[in-house]
């Protein structure tokens, strides 16, 4: 388990005392990597205010314009949501979601996502995440604070390191590493193509396919050598096409 490989993700947060609350409970917890995806206000007084020590955090934070650049590199991603979606996808909590991150970061990179303080994270933001967290409320208020919000998750993973009682790593002998979110994406936009190309998905009704078939991808989780087979099977299905539509 590799502290120094998770990283938290900040969407959109508006307000700068916040970041600066998320860089402290981050720093208390020995967490150190954090992203910030066009952040309303920042850099800010406030922030560094509510950071107190951990200015240092703040002074590294990586500032993005979109969630996709955030993540780019990472193989294992995490996002948090107080609500449940239209879709359901695995959803762990804290506790549960440490264990899978901590042997995840063993590996490599790996991005637990916030959401905005008034609207969370967006069904297509959530889209991109391997498993879901909820943190388990009374139902009269389910909304934590952000920072409070990362605070806990941050505090699990402490936990987990310290106890030396991580589950067993199914994937330690594997030659091949995971693909990276950047790569699962063009691989979407590849199959998105392809199955439009040959009649299976309709642009004018999509329903949720898109959506399941991520799901089911991100539940198995491809190394970059299954992808790179399915991306061929793809290209070689889209070149038949082509072919039989010739006159
Ligand atoms: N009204 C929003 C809540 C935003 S709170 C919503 O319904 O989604 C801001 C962020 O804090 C959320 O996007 C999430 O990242 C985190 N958060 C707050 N409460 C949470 C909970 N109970 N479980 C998981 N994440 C939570």
């Amino acid at each position: 388990m590799k502290l120094d490989n998770i990283r938290i993700v900040l969407v959109h947060t508006s307000h700068p005392g916040n970041i600066g609350g998320v860089a402290r409970a981050m720093k208390n917890m020995g967490i150190g990597k954090l992203y910030l995806v066009a952040p309303r206000q920042y850099p800010d007084e406030q922030a560094n205010w509510r950071a107190a020590s951990a200015g240092d955090v703040l002074d590294r934070a990586v500032v993005t314009q979109t969630l996709e650049e955030a993540i780019a590199d990472c193989q294992f991603v995490v996002g948090t949501s107080a609500r449940g979606r239209r879709i359901p996808w695995p959803l762990l909590d804290p506790r549960e979601c440490a264990q899978r991150m901590g042997v995840a970061s063993g590996h490599g990179e790996v991005a637990v996502i916030f959401g905005r303080e008034d609207r969370g994270l967006t069904n297509d933001e959530l889209k991109l995440c391997n498993l879901h967290l909820n943190i388990p409320t009374d139902d009269a208020y389910s909304s934590l604070n952000l920072a409070m919000a990362v605070q806990i998750v941050c505090y699990e993973l402490r936990m987990l390191m310290v106890s030396s009682e991580l589950p067993a790593d199914e994937h330690q002998q594997w030659d091949t590493p995971f693909s990276s979110s950047e790569n699962m994406e063009r691989f979407y936009v590849h199959l998105e193509e392809t199955l439009v190309d040959i009649e299976f998905l309709d642009p004018a009704a999509p329903r949720q396919l898109m959506s399941r078939l991520r799901r089911l991808y991100s539940r198995v989780r491809l190394d970059e050598m299954e992808l790179n087979i399915l991306r061929g099977i793809l290209t070689q299905t889209r070149k038949w096409v082509a072919k039989a539509r010739k006159p």
